[in-house]
This record gives structure tokens, C-alpha cells and sequence, in this order.
């Protein structure tokens, strides 16, 4: 494979340290060298060479909590009425999509459907088909009642969930997604504001069910996520060993010490996208969500931002990823959260770009299985020698103004594992060193 040199770039690494002029060589699938300007780097004759002009390079965006699989429907019911074909091509579209829009690696948070991420994570790895890193879900494994389970009495439907009861029901669900090829299994142990039965605020799995999961997942070296809202949720799944905990907005103060307790092995994304979305600006929607509604909605959201300002304090690894995939939160908009971290949770710009790019790049890592202090090599969100070379190239500094990472069109170039998804335009583009 040709090396490409990338120079008269200023570099984001995704360290936290400041923006810096240099020159970065990839070679093969990884980055081979760095050097700070004034020093220079040299490259093999045959190298591609890319004049950045002074643009912004950093780690391509790693997506804490994607559902490429949700593909924007109005709602969830509607997800399960789509037929498998169809929706392995629209979650294969959405995939790429996000690699368009500098995902370059998406941590799953659930499959609508059992195969959808692990058969598109499968063609991507392949080659077949074009699409970012992906590490594949379960379905969300749901109690009756649950988030989830929309089941009517008197008419079948589905959604993105398969609902179980009891800790062999879990365990047997569990198994069958090992089967199938994922890489993390998800569970429901808290509900939210949309599930009638089973609100943010109410822990609605037994030790038992999380249990019975945890012990899949430890037997077959798989990661565990949960959507735990309720503080109680959160509590039960750090003491059966969840390393990835979405949501975690109503978390109390034992909650949050537990927390930090465990930051060197557990990873938060708060998922703030899809609670904006669907309240902030439901009524611009024209969407009229009852007082009750309004005033639980109004609760979470201070109270989540109360706690991520907290959880970034105390040093707990919070993460970008916000739930994007339904009409009212569509993708490929996800990289509002990063802006949504800045505006609400006080992030700096740089702080978000780190969650997203170095901590992303450790969740993707992230020990085999619950518990697991045992890590995976880090080798992906920071422009750093030996990492992967997983590269965005951005007209403009998000160092500054994080916003600008929402605009394709900014997005100068996207390096995937050594190789341009999207190539310099052709004033930049890529020429032989013979011909300087
Ligand atoms: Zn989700």
C-alpha cells in the first residue's frame, strides 16, 4: 500500500494538548511518524503527498451510542415493520453515512433486528461494503412492560427489543446473541419517559436477570451495555461489572461515588441528543407532550446535567453519543452532541473533541467482558505513531468552534485505516514527491 504524507497540517491528537504544526506519515494502515514543525518528514518516492493548507488534522469521531440500525423512523413500533432485507440495506446505508459525516468507528447500542450490525460489521470488515469500525449489538434485552416491549395483548408487533422475564429467559437470549456474533450485549434495567409502565426513574430488571447476563457475557469474553436512567439501575449494573452505562442522568450521590469508583473501567455516555430532542424541541415539532410528561422530562434533563458536570469533575470518562436514529433525533446529525457537551455539561470544545476521539478510542478497547480489568491494546482516537490510522482532515479549527464538525462539507478529507474514504479536493490533492 502507498504511504501518504500529510503535510502543512495542525494537529488535534485527541491528547488534550493544544493544536500543533506538523507533518504525520501513514503507512499501510497506521500512522508511522509525526513530526512538529520545523522538522520534516521524509516519505518513500512513491508516497502520496497531500498539502493539508494549514487545515485542522485529528482522530476520526468514534460514536459512543450508535444505532445504525434505527433508521430514522417516526417511532419504535415502526422499526419492527420493516422486513430484514430491507432493513440490512437502510442499516448498511446509515452505517456509511456516519463514516461520510467523520464516525469513522461506531460502539453499537443496540440492533433492531438480531443480525443487522453483526452482518453489516461482517461486510464492512470484508470489504464488501464500505462503512466505519463497528462493534455489533445485541437486540435491548427487555423486561414485560419494559423499554421495549410495545407488545399489544390483542395484535402481534415488534420493535427493536426482545422482552424477557426471569434469569434463564436472559440467560437463553443472551446465548443466542453470543450465536449470532455480537460483541455486546445490551440490557433494558431502567425504562424512560415514553414506556408507560416502566419510566427513567424506575429500575425494572432484577439482580437476578442482570446476573444471568453478566455471567453470558463473562463466559463468552463479551462487553455488557446498559441503558440504566434510574439510579438504581446505574448501581445494579456496577456491581455486576457493565463497563458501558448509557444514560446514567438520575443518578444519586452513591451512585456517582460508585462511579467514580470505577472509572478506570466503566465508560458513560449520557445520551443528552435524544433528550433535547425529544423535548426541547418537541413543541417546535408541534408536538404538544402532556404536563406530567413535561415536568419528568424537565427533571431528567437538569438533573442528567447536574450529574455529567459531576461525573467530568470526578473524572469519570463521559462520552459523546446521543441515541440519533429516529425522525425527531436523525442521524447523521450525531455530532450535535459534541456541541450539546459544550453548550450544557460545560465541556471546553477540546474537552469534547478528546471524549470523542481519545475516549472513544478506549471504549472501542475496552476489556473483553464485565468486570474485565484485562484491556484490549488502545490503538485508535489520537493522531499518535503506531495508532490506526483513522484520520479526519477539517477546513477550519473545532478546537474553537466544535460546531463545525457538523458540516460535511468542512470535512476536507476522511481517513479510514490508512485509507481516504473521502480524498483531498484537488488543490490539496495527493501528488508524487518526484514531481515537487
Ligand atoms: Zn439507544
Amino acid at each position: 500500500m502507498t504511504d501518504t504524507l500529510l503535510r502543512n497540517v495542525r494537529v488535534i491528537d485527541g491528547s488534550g494538548a493544544a493544536p500543533f504544526a506538523a507533518e504525520v506519515l501513514v503507512s499501510g494502515n497506521r500512522i508511522k511518524a509525526l513530526a512538529r514543525r520545523p522538522a520534516t518528514l521524509a516519505a518513500a518516492p512513491d508516497a502520496v503527498v497531500v498539502d493539508g493548507g494549514g487545515a485542522t488534522l485529528m482522530p476520526g469521531l468514534v460514536e459512543a451510542h450508535a444505532h445504525p440500525s434505527f433508521i430514522n423512523t417516526p417511532s419504535s413500533p415502526a422499526l419492527g415493520e420493516v422486513p430484514p432485507e430491507e432493513h440490512t440495506l437502510l442499516t448498511a446505508k446509515f452505517a456509511g453515512l456516519l463514516l461520510d459525516h467523520g464516525f469513522t468507528a461506531l460502539h453499537s447500542a443496540a440492533s433492531a433486528k438480531p443480525r443487522l450490525d453483526v452482518v453489516v460489521r461482517n461486510a464492512i470488515n470484508a470489504g464488501d461494503i464500505v462503512g466505519p469500525r463497528m462493534l455489533a449489538a445485541s437486540l435491548e434485552m427487555t423486561v414485560t412492560s419494559g423499554l421495549g416491549d410495545v407488545r399489544l395483548n390483542h395484535l402481534h408487533r415488534e420493535t427493536f427489543a426482545v422482552v424477557a422475564d426471569g434469569p434463564e429467559e436472559f440467560r437463553r437470549w443472551a446465548r443466542f446473541f453470543v450465536r449470532e456474533g455480537v460483541d455486546i450485549l445490551k440490557i433494558n434495567p431502567s425504562g424512560d419517559e415514553g414506556t408507560p409502565g416502566s419510566k427513567a426513574h424506575m429500575t425494572v430488571m432484577t439482580d437476578a436477570e442482570v446476573a444471568a447476563v453478566a455471567e453470558v457475557a463473562v463466559a463468552h469474553e463479551k462487553r455488557m451495555a446498559a441503558h440504566a436512567r434510574s439510579a438504581g439501575a446505574v448501581k445494579m449494573c456496577l456491581r455486576h461489572g457493565v463497563d458501558v452505562i448509557y444514560h446514567a442522568t438520575l443518578c444519586d450521590e452513591e451512585a456517582l461515588d460508585m462511579l467514580e469508583a470505577a472509572k478506570d473501567r466503566v465508560f458513560v455516555a449520557p445520551t443528552i441528543g435524544i433528550t433535547w430532542s425529544a423535548y426541547k424541541e418537541a413543541p417546535v415539532r408541534g408536538v404538544a407532550l402532556p404536563d406530567a410528561v413535561k415536568r419528568r422530562f424537565d427533571n431528567e434533563l437538569v438533573r442528567g446535567i447536574d450529574n455529567m458536570k459531576a461525573l467530568h469533575r470526578r473524572g469519570v470518562r463521559v462520552l459523546p453519543g446521543g441515541d440519533y436514529g429516529f425522525a425527531f433525533n436523525p442521524m447523521p446529525r450525531n455530532a450535535r452532541d459534541m456541541e450539546h457537551f459544550v453548550t450544557l455539561f460545560g465541556f471546553t470544545p477540546m474537552e469534547a473533541i478528546v471524549a470523542a476521539t481519545r475516549l472513544g478510542g478506549e471504549l472501542m478497547a475496552a476489556g473483553a467482558g464485565p468486570g474485565e480489568t484485562e484491556r484490549g491494546a488502545v490503538e485508535l482516537g489520537q493522531v499518535k505513531e503506531d495508532f490506526l490510522a483513522d484520520l479526519l482532515l477539517v477546513d477550519g479549527d473545532p478546537s474553537i468552534d466544535v460546531t463545525i464538525l457538523q458540516d460535511p462539507a468542512r470535512l476536507v478529507a476522511i481517513m479510514k485505516d490508512g485509507i481516504f474514504h473521502k480524498a483531498p479536493t484537488p488543490q490539496r490533492q495527493a501528488r508524487p514527491l518526484a514531481a515537487e
